[in-house]
């Protein structure tokens, strides 16, 4: 009884993360309630969306005719000091504590075992050359934010020993976030004083 727009729409939806069938069925017939201005806003919406560009530094996602994202062009932040983060809502977060001044690289969500996607490899060796041939081989120091629990220590293990000659010192966020807490989700003072505490 499903019409084919709307079977096409669900199977769209259902990619989303933690989107289910149910709720995938749910939101497609939400739409079609929608006013035509409304949904005509989603498409030029979407249709923006497929011009952001990707910034090559940090793999946080931009817009407007430039190399680099705004947090990576701001020369007032400090480039030798990089915090690797799995998602952009996670360097959202720490954005909003106001109080973190260096660069980020996002990693992109770790898969629930204990390796590595390609594409994930590709963004540390891509930071790996940025170091070796744009920041003069070393940088002052790599902070691992990434939550606490078991895919976070053992990808913190594989980033320390990759990175173990090209930091002075690299350092782990997490000591203040609750064991199996995230760091998306942490409340500001909490970021701010897991930031101190980083160790
Ligand atoms: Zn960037």
């Amino acid at each position: 009884v499903i019409p084919e727009v709307i079977r096409k729409l669900i199977k769209i939806l259902m990619k989303f993360p933690s989107i289910g069938p149910r709720q995938a069925t749910r939101l497609a017939f939400h739409l079609v309630h929608q006013e035509k201005s409304q949904l005509e806003n989603f498409e030029q919406t979407l249709k923006e969306l497929q011009k952001m560009r990707i910034c090559p530094n940090c793999f946080f996602p931009y817009q407007g005719n430039y190399r680099l994202c705004p947090i990576c062009r701001d020369n007032s932040r400090d480039k030798h000091v990089i915090t690797i983060v799995e998602k952009e809502t996670d360097l959202i977060s720490i954005e909003k504590t106001k109080t973190y001044k260096g660069n980020y690289l996002i990693l992109g969500g770790l898969a629930k075992r204990e390796m590595l996607e390609p594409a994930q490899k590709q963004r540390l060796n891509a930071l790996e050359r940025r170091i070796k041939y744009e920041l003069g081989g070393k940088v002052k120091e790599i902070v691992i934010a990434l939550n606490p629990n078991t895919y976070g220590d053992f990808t913190f293990l594989l980033i320390k020993k990759q990175f173990e000659n090209l930091a002075d010192k690299i350092t782990r966020l997490g000591r203040g976030i609750p064991t199996g807490g995230e760091i998306e989700f942490a409340d500001k003072q909490t970021l701010i004083e897991a930031f101190k505490r980083r160790s």
